[in-house]
This record gives C-alpha cells, structure tokens and sequence, in this order.
C-alpha cells in the first residue's frame, strides 16, 4: 500500500540523514563524539563481516567486542534462541525455582573447565556482574570462617575486569576511576606484567617475574596478609592493550598467594572458550583459580551471559554455613535467563563438534605472523599476542619511553583509516586491539592483513608529515 511505500521511504531517509546528536547516552564515548560526528551505525552481519546502514562491509576485526566467536550469523544460535523463546521466554533462579537450560548449562561449564576441579556456577549478565559477584563470594565466604578482616583485593595496573562500581574498581586504568572517586578503598592495583614496556635494563623474563612476584609479595606483607582476600588477574590482559603474561610469571604470582591463603580469581571473559588456542587462558598459563570469571564467547556475543565458576572450598563454605548464615542473599532476575542459557548450550555444543580449540590453532599462526611482519615499521614500538588476539602500540623510535605526543592521535588516526578500509579494530591510545571471530578464513585473514598493512602506511605517512610539519 501507498502508506506502507512511504513508511519504508521514511525509513531508508532516516537510514541516510544518518544520527549525529542521537538520543542515547553513549557508552564509552566522549560527548563531543556524539554530537559533533556520525556514529556509525551497524545494520547487519554474515559470517566475520558486519554491515553499516549505508551497506559499507566491514572485516569485525574486534568481533563485536571481543565476544562474537562464531561470527554474526550462525543459524543455529538463533535456532536455539527462537526454540526457547517459544517454549518458555522466562522464568527466573530464585528460591530454588529453576528452569533446564540453566541447570543443564551449570553443568556443561564445569565439565568444559577442566584447570581446576569447580563445583558450582553461578550465572550473571554480564562480566561486570561475574566480577562484582566474586567479591560477594569472596567476602561472603571469609565471614563464614571468621575471619572478616581478609577483605582486600589486589588487582593489577592496566587490568579490565568491568565497569560497574567495583569491577571497575578492579580494573586498573585509570580512565575508570578518575570521574567516578574510584577505586574502592578495599582494592589494591599491583604491577602490570609488560615485559617490553617495564623491564630493567638487561632484565630477563624470568627475572622480570620475579622482581614483579616480589612486588606483590611485599605489598601483602605492608597491608598485613591476613587483610588480603584474594587476588584477580586476566591471564593475557585484554583492554589493557593484549598483554600476555612473561615466562614463569603465573607460576611465580600463585606460589606467594598461596604461601599466604590469598584466593586466585581468573577473569576468563575475553580468554575463556579458545580464544588463546587452550579451551581457557588458565589452562595456557596453568592457572589453578577458586573462582572463575566467564562472559562473552560463552554465548558467542549473542544473548547476554556471564558467569562465576566456584571452587568447591568456596562453595563447601557456602552450603556447609547456610543454617547459620541463611539465605545467600544475592542474583539477578535474569540469572540463568533460560533464552541466554540456551544459546549458550548450543555453543557450547557447536564449540565440541567444532573442535573450535584446534580451529584456532589451525588458523592463529598465519594471523599472528601476518601482523608480526609489521614489528619493522618505524611507528611501531611493539607487536604482540597470542592465539585469536593481538596488540598494536604505537611508539617513536620502537621505544616504550617515547610516546608519541597524543594531540596527533596516532591509535585513533590508525583506527580510522582501518574503518576507512572496511577493518573494524579497537583502538586505546596508541594501543590497536583485535580479537576476530574464529570461524575468518585463511582468505580473510590476507584480506585483515592487507588492510592493516594500507592503514599503517596511511599512518606512517600521517607520522612523517606531522614531523614535519
Ligand atoms: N572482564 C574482562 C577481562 C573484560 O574484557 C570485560 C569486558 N571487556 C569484562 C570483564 C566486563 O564484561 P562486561 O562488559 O560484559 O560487563
């Protein structure tokens, strides 16, 4: 009809008049971004590429944000998704209701993560809400033992763990707690394991770890151990600009927080289901945590989910204390929302029949590689990374120390010539993150590879003109 015509009409003008100056308040962004430029706005994805309203293909190089593993189209996602709609769109996980796709869901996570033996799951939104649940177990269970003083937290400089009041309290970049009078005063940041940005002069790896475990080791001593409670760490740093961890490091940092009954939390979010090449980052670096941290991947990206792995000491105190305690008063309404919960058995499932682990394998080399030929260029100071994700920093002179001035917006200049090109990246600075679906074909990586490689002549180029300038 002539009404429906102008309705599609109005939609397509509004599509192309575009929405600078919308109406959201816009996460992670500046104000200014939203009133003064186009956002850009995705319409659409197929496989690892995602669509803009305008119909522009883009390489989603970040895979959403860092979650989409199985790509934007993955039939049977939305199959299981519309299955449970179907059958039951909600009923929540309070006072021992229940519903199957959760519980078949707890069970399934605690066969997959295999680095240490789990024993409960405890399911979230979010990984934010993953991180803020840990205190409340960690806290929770050392009230139950007496010992309410063993409260602190340490985390690590340049960490991401969320961006709620006490996961980014957690996180150590400073950008999360300057405008918010964070971070918590239960929450102390310790060093951040960049062998190329922090090492001495002429310091190995190894020795690099070790002055860091002492570090820590000093730090729990001055705040006393028994105010300690646990410790969090990602086991590559992600947000902070892909870092993985230095030789021995792992092994180092666990052996002093167990000499001093400090919990080890895993903030598995962006390693966790084969992004690292390993089914979790713990089992990379042979992390053996009490508490685990799951989000993203665990869904592909698809339904929000998170979720907390409990180790049975901690969840033994839980259930073991509750005559006395009562009620484990905390969860949200959709804790185990079944649509979410559902997705995620399917890929789980699609994970296994897969072999996603060996998938990554498969195709991590020629990605890691094919970025690696980049380390010569002269504005670069380091490349780095590990299985499906990557770390770009740009420096002067390849060196750690010489920044270059953030008025010529390097990263952020970088980044737009890789939009300009169809490559979606995440950008920090003058860090460049990726962290691509698993399911890009070896074509596509030639295709990531060679657009990055016309966005960072474009920006070679940038850099010999602004110096001369
Ligand atoms: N932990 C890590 C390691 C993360 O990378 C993120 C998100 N990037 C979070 C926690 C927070 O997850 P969410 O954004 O789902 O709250």
């Amino acid at each position: 009809s002539s009404t429906e015509t102008s309705l599609k009409n109005d939609i397509s003008a509004t599509d192309v008049r575009g929405y600078k100056g919308h109406d959201m308040l816009a996460p992670f962004t500046a104000g200014w971004h939203t009133t003064d430029l186009e956002p850009l706005v995705i319409q659409k994805s197929e496989g690892s590429y995602v669509y803009d309203v305008n119909g522009k293909k883009y390489l989603d190089a970040l895979a959403g944000l860092w979650c989409t593993s199985l790509g934007g189209s993955e039939p049977r996602l939305v199959a299981a998704a519309t299955k449970q709609l179907n059958e039951l769109p909600f009923y929540h996980s309070f006072w021992n209701r229940s519903t199957k796709p959760s519980l078949d869901l707890a069970k399934e996570l605690l066969d997959l993560f295999t680095a240490n033996k789990m024993a409960k799951a405890f399911f979230t939104n979010s990984g934010s809400e993953a991180n803020d649940t840990q205190v409340k177990l960690v806290w929770y269970y050392n009230n139950a033992l007496g010992r309410p003083e063993k409260k602190k937290f340490i985390a690590r400089t340049k960490s991401y763990h969320g961006s709620t009041l006490i996961s980014a309290s957690l996180s150590g970049l400073p950008a999360l707690h300057q405008q918010f009078d964070l971070p918590a005063p239960f929450v102390l940041h310790t060093d951040c394991p960049h062998y190329w940005r922090f090492h001495q002069p002429g310091e190995t790896e190894e020795e690099f770890s070790t002055r860091l475990a002492n570090n820590l080791e000093n730090l729990i001593l001055k705040e006393g151990p028994e105010t300690i409670a646990a410790f969090i760490a990602e086991p590559v740093m992600g947000a902070g600009g892909v870092i993985p961890p230095p030789a021995t490091y792992f092994e180092k940092v666990q052996a002093v927080l167990k000499k001093y009954d400090i919990l080890v939390i895993a903030d598995e979010v962006i390693c966790g289901f084969g992004r690292l090449g390993t089914m979790f980052g713990c089992d990379k670096y042979n992390i053996k945590p009490d508490l685990v941290s799951v989000a993203k991947a665990l869904s592909s990206g698809y339904m929000p989910i998170g979720a907390v792995l409990v180790s049975p000491e901690v969840s033994d105190v839980i259930y073991s204390q509750s005559n006395k305690l009562g009620t484990f008063s905390h969860g949200f309404t959709y804790s185990g929302h079944p649509v979410s919960c559902a997705v995620a058995l399917e890929t789980l499932k699609i994970y296994k029949e897969r072999n996603i682990v060996e998938q990554v394998n498969r195709i991590s080399p020629k990605f890691q590689e094919g970025l690696k030929v980049f380390s010569d260029s002269p504005i670069i100071g380091e490349i780095r990374g590990t299985g499906l994700l990557h770390g770009t920093e740009f420096t002067d002179n390849k060196s750690p120390n010489d920044p270059f001035p953030p008025e010529w917006g390097i990263g952020a200049y970088f980044g737009a010539q890789c939009e300009k090109h169809g490559v979606l990246v995440r950008v920090a600075g003058d860090n460049i993150m990726m962290s691509p679906p698993y399911i890009l074909s070896l074509e596509e990586i030639d295709e990531l590879i060679m657009k990055y490689g016309k966005a960072l002549k474009d920006t070679e180029n940038r850099v010999e003109e602004l110096k001369f300038q």
